[in-house]
């Protein structure tokens, strides 16, 4: 039977000793959170991130725009954000509306606030090993992985899922782990015969129980990022538990796996951020 890697716990984990460093601090870090239109998603994201911030001390500033808001406005407010001393974060939550142009104004925020890691500065960054940031997902990923004892060093690693925000950071993280990592996408070739191969296999890819039991080597690490609501309303992942679960060596449930993670290190990239600002070591 796999070891399920218990998201939520590590999460908690991790937002206590953010809520120390917090403590100790003279001047709180600060994370503006800028929703434009009234997705009804994004608006509880924003709430679980304005909440996550209260949870650990963390001065959260929310700016709620209509629909309406234009690509000058909200850039205006960008440049503005950018010249708060107060604010260490920037996180515009996508998507946007669709008149307004999603690359200019992750390019308008100031790398060094770029607590998402999406401006190409910091893609760069991580692309060369050099990063003070990585998104939030799949660096919390790797937190998981750490945190459960498991070793990437060597590991033969499969990513399923190619896109900018999961699939290709999560690969060049687990290659700065030294994983040997193979990346997968909807143009590959036998993607059974790869997801065998995979001693690490992690997930996204947004199509509800897509990966089964048959595509999992025998005591595989699996993790699934992907968040798929079902037609009765439930949340399901990627990966196919039921089948996968007797295989993997370690699993991560949706709900309660990866998602709470996503938060948790938004939260530790905004106190990197506000060290940053200090002048202080990160580590
Ligand atoms: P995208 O839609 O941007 O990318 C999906 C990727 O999956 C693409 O690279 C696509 O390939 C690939 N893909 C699609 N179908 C197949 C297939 N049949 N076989 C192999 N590869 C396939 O999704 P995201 O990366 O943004 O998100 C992926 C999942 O993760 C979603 O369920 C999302 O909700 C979830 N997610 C969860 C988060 C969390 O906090 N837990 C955060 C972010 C995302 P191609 O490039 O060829 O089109």
């Amino acid at each position: 039977m796999a070891k399920i890697i218990d998201g939520k716990a590590i999460s908690r984990a991790i937002r206590c000793e953010i809520a120390e460093a917090v403590k100790k601090m003279d001047v709180k870090p600060g994370l503006a959170v800028v929703l434009v239109g009234d997705d009804p998603a994004s608006a509880v994201y924003v709430r679980n991130k304005k909440r996550a911030c209260e949870e650990t001390g963390i001065r959260s500033e929310s700016y709620e725009l209509p629909c309406s808001t234009t690509e000058e406005e909200l850039l205006s407010l960008i440049g503005t954000l950018n010249k708060k001393s107060d604010i260490n974060g920037i996180l515009v939550q996508l998507p946007l509306p669709k008149h307004i142009d999603e690359n200019k104004v992750i390019l308008a925020i100031d790398p060094k606030k770029d607590v998402d890691a999406f401006h190409p500065y910091n893609v760069g960054k991580i692309v060369t090993g050099d990063y003070d940031f990585a998104p939030c997902t799949p660096k919390g990923v790797m937190s998981l992985l750490e945190r459960s004892g498991i070793e990437v060093e060597g590991k033969t690693c499969v990513v399923v899922g190619r896109s900018n925000i999961v699939g290709k950071p999560q690969a060049l993280l687990l290659t700065h782990a030294n994983g040997t990592v193979t990346v997968c996408h909807s143009r590959t070739r036998n993607l059974k015969q790869v997801c065998l191969t995979a001693d690490i296999l992690v997930v996204a890819i947004g199509k509800a129980d897509f990966i089964t039991g048959d595509m999992i080597k025998e005591g595989a690490v699996v993790i699934d990022v992907g968040m798929n609501r079902k037609d009765d309303g439930k949340l399901t992942g990627d990966v196919d538990f039921a089948s996968a679960e007797p295989k993997a060596s370690y699993i991560t449930p949706v709900p309660g796996g990866v998602g709470p993670m996503t938060i948790t290190t938004l939260l530790e990239n905004t106190l990197t951020a506000a060290k940053m600002s200090l002048g202080k070591d990160t580590e």
